[in-house]
């Protein structure tokens, strides 16, 4: 896909890249807000035209949407809650901005034509609308991973029979983005992801049992969703990335590894066959990679934090911990066992982060839940299509759900 990528875009220039459309899905949240923070500083610097917004979606947070549409001016809005459309149609009379809501609306919005999708939506909810933006041959930024790792068949084969590419966000997939040179994929060696060790990194498996939501949420590097920053803490984050590089880049899992890294400043590795390794580095910025993302082949002026090594002074590496970060291993499990595995894994991870997020279980049933969840698979293989996919997601939901309730009692 990357090398199809590679070769399928005319390469025009900077102003082109800034002309292009843009159609935002989960605007409302971190990388939302990220994105729309590159779409101000490229209208600061080329003018009020600068990446008109074709689409802003949201679920639930009917106001700060209102509010984004009438500082961005999309021509639709639309609300995941079909309840908040009332709220959202008031909050914009008299803009000529048109408003939608529900889920079918939000995958609608998606099919309507536009440069760029940034997928920004979190959880596997993205996929539906993932996919109509793929089959209308939309370059897709792709934050969300857990539709990759969700329905990563389904996923390549829907590229393959689109024009649609995508241009990963993740900061690790877009750093590969960047080193992979598809040209001489015969020589790659090694691709290995960073990660920051979360909050956790140092603490014993005793310490960890009373970890809160607060704790957890707490980033060292990043500022992110609440969701992702208890992935991160517990590590799936670096978990379901190796699954989404496996789909996104077409890379075999022994060649994938994971290097635990405090700083967050270097982002991925790619080991060449002569001994040359490549690194991509910036500051723990996501506005860095979506303004890439926005504007590859091109780079746009963003208003990220740039990178001051010797302020920074030291980068260290460490040995992920598997035992003390379980979630590591059942998903690197999941990514050899293929099928629908991975499906599972993200459906029961999701499940199981909500219920400690609302303090119904603890921060380490979070692994319990999920590794309870796949070994009650019914043995669903895969191959289905999309409504197998959401078919075990929905089931694993449903088991990972009754685990939490269990546990909570
Ligand atoms: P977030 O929780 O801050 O925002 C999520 C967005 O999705 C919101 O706009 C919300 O309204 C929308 N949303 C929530 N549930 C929805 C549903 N059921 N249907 C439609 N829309 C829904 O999340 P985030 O931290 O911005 O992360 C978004 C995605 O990007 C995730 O998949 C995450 O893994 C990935 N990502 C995030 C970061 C980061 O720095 N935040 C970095 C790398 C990757
Ligand atoms: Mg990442």
């Amino acid at each position: 896909m990357t090398a199809q990528a590679r070769s399928a875009v005319q390469l025009g220039n900077v102003a082109n890249a800034v002309s292009r459309s843009l159609t935002i899905l989960g605007s409302t949240g971190s990388i939302g807000d990220s994105t729309l923070s590159v779409v101000a500083h490229a209208r600061a610097n080329h003018g009020p035209h600068a990446f008109p917004i074709e689409v802003l979606t949201a679920q639930s947070n009917v106001d700060k949407l209102a509010a984004q549409a009438r500082e961005f001016r999309p021509r639709l809005a639309v609300i995941g809650d079909p309840a908040l459309y009332d709220r959202l149609k008031d909050a914009l009379a008299g803009t000529g901005i048109e408003v939608a809501a529900g889920r079918d609306a939000i995958r609608d919005a998606a099919a309507r034509p536009s440069d760029v999708v940034m997928v920004a939506i979190i959880g596997a909810a993205s996929l539906v609308p993932t996919l109509a933006a793929v089959k209308r041959g939309a370059t897709i930024a792709l934050a969300n991973k857990e539709c990759v790792v969700a329905a990563g068949d389904v996923f390549r084969e829907a590229l393959a029979a689109s024009r649609a590419i995508v241009i990963p966000v993740d900061s690790e997939h877009n750093a590969a983005f960047q080193l992979l040179d598809f040209n001489q994929a015969h020589a790659f060696e090694r691709v290995t992801l960073t990660a920051s060790g979360g909050p956790f990194r140092e603490w014993t498996r005793e310490r960890m049992e009373a970890v809160t939501p607060e704790q957890a949420v707490a980033h060292p590097n990043w500022s992110m969703g609440a969701k992702i920053s208890v992935d991160s803490a517990t590590l799936m984050n670096k978990g379901l990335e190796v699954i989404e590089a496996h789909y996104l880049f077409g890379l075999p899992p022994e060649q994938l590894g994971v290097i635990v890294h405090p700083q967050s400043i270097v982002h991925c590795l790619v080991a060449y066959a002569d001994g040359s390794t490549l690194a991509h580095l910036s500051a723990p910025d996501m506005r860095t990679p979506i303004a890439y993302a926005l504007s590859w082949p091109h780079r746009v002026t963003s208003p990220s934090l740039r990178l001051d090594l010797a302020r920074i002074g030291q980068l260290t590496f460490q040995e992920a911990d598997f035992e003390r970060f379980p979630c590591l291993g059942l998903a690197q499990d999941c990514l050899r066992i293929g099928g629908l595995a991975p499906t599972i894994l993200n459906a029961a991870n999701e499940i199981a982060v909500q219920a400690f997020l609302s303090r119904r279980i603890g921060f380490l049933d979070i692994a319990r839940v999920i590794a309870d969840t796949l070994a009650a698979n019914d043995g669903s293989n895969g191959g289905g299509g999309l409504d197998e996919v959401l078919a075990v997601d929905q089931r694993a939901r449903n088991v990972a759900g009754d685990f939490c309730r269990a546990m909570a009692a």
